[in-house]
């Protein structure tokens, strides 16, 4: 799924934790959770890395961080009873897997191997990808957007 889900998702369990670094372990699990609901975006995942790699991934990367950002602090307003440090935790580990995998490509784009941090982001990169909704059963791309959209929507019509 996209930043703002995973954000949304990682920032709502972390109301729940006792501190900001159990709200970080359990974003983190939550991505891959979600990651294996067919959301539409294993197509967008070919064209992404196609031509023009890098400049698709900067413009896309910037739309989808940008909108999480967004959606995180409207949450954290609407949440003035939490702490925003907990909160914040949450949704950082909700799109962490995605940054490690943005890392990786930053860093194999640019040849630089970096010891343990290369050979982690590897393996991590076989087990983000492994637990993701796979081409067969995936929805198309448009209906994934909306039932994203929605999820949001309800997060907040919903007071989650
Ligand atoms: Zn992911």
């Amino acid at each position: 799924m996209y930043s703002p889900v995973h954000a949304t998702a990682g920032l709502l369990l972390a109301q729940y934790m006792p501190n900001p670094a159990l709200a970080f372990l359990v974003g983190v699990g939550s991505h891959y959770l979600l990651d294996a609901v067919p959301h539409g975006d294993t197509y967008f995942g070919a064209w992404l890395t196609g031509g023009h790699a890098k400049r698709r991934i900067a413009v896309v990367e910037s739309l989808d961080l940008g909108l999480a950002a967004i959606v995180v602090l409207a949450l954290i307003a609407s949440h003035p009873q939490q702490s925003w440090v907990k909160l914040v935790a949450g949704a950082i580990g909700g799109i962490t897997p995605d940054l490690l995998w943005g890392l990786r490509f930053v860093l194999d784009s640019k040849g630089w191997k970096i010891p343990l941090l290369t050979p982690f982001l590897h393996h991590h990169d076989r087990w983000h990808s492994w637990g993701h909704a796979k081409h067969p059963y995936d929805i198309p791309f448009a209906v994934g957007i909306v039932v994203q959209v929605i999820l949001i929507a309800l997060a907040f019509l919903l007071h989650l």
